[in-house]
C-alpha cells in the first residue's frame, strides 16, 4: 500500500510503498478513505513528540472494514468505522467508570504508538474502530465524518467537563485553530450566552464568527484579560477554553475569570503560571484539565453530526501524496479549521 512516512525527527513526510497491514487476534484492518491532518499530529511530525521511526502518523479517519483477525466477532467486513484515539485497557478503574483517557494501562495513541491513517490501509485492535452511526454519510464526506472523534470530541468534553451553561459567557483562546474553531461551534450548540473567540491571527475571526463566535479578541495587541473584561462590562467570563496554554494564555485566562469560574487547560505547552490563591478563594474560580474524549463522547459526537446539529470545518482537502505540504501550512499557523487527506 502507500503510506506517507514519517522516517525520523522533524523531516518532511515521505510517500512509500509498505506491505499492506495483515490482521492478526483481536485486530482488524480498514482502507482509509480520509484523515485529518491537526496540530496533535504535527508535533509528532515536528519531533516535539517522540515516536518510534519509521511510522505512518494519523487517527482521524473515516474507514471500511476489510479484513478481521480472529476472535473479533463485533465487527463485519464493509462496516464504516473511525478510530478512537487513545489505546486503552478497557478494564482498569480509569476505564471502568468511563473516564477511560486517565487509562491505567495507556498504551499511547493511535498514529503514534502504532501507524495510522496517512496511508491506504490502517491496522488497529478491534475495540479501537468505533462504528459509524446511521445517517453519515461517510463516502460523501469521509473528510469531515473523519475529524468528528478529535476535533468535534474534545470539545464536547470540554462542555461537559466545564458545565457549560446557557447562562455563561465561553472565552475560546487558540480559537482559530482546528480544534478551536469546533470548540465555538460546540459552544454555540451548547447555548452558552455569549462565545468569544481569542487568537494572535486575526485573518482567522472571519471563520470564527461563521463558526459560533459573537465577538472576538486580538491578542496580538495584548492586554487579553483587559479586552475580555470590557467585552463583559467588568463582570468577567464564566469558561475560559485554553488550548494554547502558554503562561501568557493561561494568566490572562485566569484573570478575567468572574466569579464561579472555570479554567479547562487543553494545550501541551507546559510552561508554568501564576494563578493568585486569594482569588481562587474570593471567587471560587476552578482549574482543570481535559484529556480527549471518551469513547462515548466520540459516539455522541458523531451521533449529533449524523442527527444535524453541527457539521465540522474542514477547510483544506488534499491527496495522501501532498500530506507533507500541508504540515508545511500547519507548522506556521496557517490552516484554519481542520484539513484532511483525502485518499482515491
Ligand atoms: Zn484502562
Amino acid at each position: 500500500m502507500k503510506a506517507m512516512v514519517l522516517t525520523a525527527a522533524n523531516t518532511p513526510l515521505v510517500l512509500e510503498t509498505v506491505p499492506d497491514p495483515v490482521p492478526g487476534p483481536g485486530e482488524a484492518v480498514a482502507r482509509v478513505l480520509a484523515c485529518g491532518a491537526g496540530l496533535t499530529i504535527h508535533h509528532a511530525r515536528a519531533g516535539r513528540i517522540k515516536v518510534e521511526y519509521p511510522r505512518i502518523l494519523g487517527h482521524e479517519i473515516t474507514g471500511e472494514i476489510v479484513a478481521l483477525g480472529s476472535g473479533v466477532d463485533d465487527l463485519r467486513v464493509g462496516d464504516p468505522v473511525t478510530a478512537y484515539f487513545y489505546l486503552t485497557c478497557g478494564r482498569c478503574h480509569w476505564c471502568r467508570i468511563n473516564r477511560e483517557t486517565l487509562c491505567d494501562n495507556f498504551g499511547g495513541y493511535v498514529g503514534r504508538a502504532t501507524d495510522g491513517g496517512y496511508a491506504e490501509y490502517i491496522k488497529l485492535p478491534a475495540r479501537s474502530f468505533l462504528q459509524l452511526p446511521p445517517g453519515l454519510d461517510w463516502r460523501k464526506h469521509p473528510a469531515e465524518i473523519g475529524v468528528i472523534c478529535d476535533a468535534i470530541a474534545t470539545p464536547v468534553k470540554v462542555i461537559r467537563r466545564a458545565r457549560v451553561m446557557p447562562s455563561d459567557t465561553v472565552a475560546v483562546f487558540g480559537a482559530g485553530g482546528g480544534l478551536g474553531v469546533h470548540m465555538l461551534m460546540v459552544a454555540r450548540w451548547a447555548r452558552a450566552r455569549k462565545v468569544i473567540a481569542v487568537d494572535v491571527m486575526a485573518s482567522k475571526f472571519e471563520t470564527c464568527l461563521k463558526s459560533g463566535a459573537d465577538a472576538t479578541v486580538d491578542a496580538a495587541e495584548g492586554k487579553v484579560a483587559e479586552q475580555l473584561l470590557e467585552l463583559t462590562h467588568g463582570k468577567g467570563i464564566d469558561v475560559a477554553i485554553d488550548f494554547v496554554c502558554t503562561a501568557g494564555t493561561l494568566e490572562a485566562a485566569f484573570g478575567a475569570l468572574g466569579k464561579g469560574g472555570r479554567l479547562v487547560a487543553l494545550g501541551g505547552h507546559g510552561e508554568p503560571f501564576k494563578a493568585q490563591p486569594a482569588a481562587l478563594l474570593r471567587k471560587e474560580l476552578e482549574i482543570m484539565g481535559s484529556r480527549y474524549a471518551t469513547r462515548q463522547e466520540v459516539l455522541d459526537s458523531l451521533d449529533l453530526v449524523a442527527r444535524g446539529e453541527m457539521w465540522p470545518l474542514v477547510t483544506e482537502k488534499v491527496p495522501l501524496a501532498q500530506a507533507e505540504a500541508v504540515h508545511q501550512r500547519l507548522d506556521k499557523g496557517l490552516i484554519t479549521g481542520r484539513a484532511a487527506l483525502v485518499m482515491n
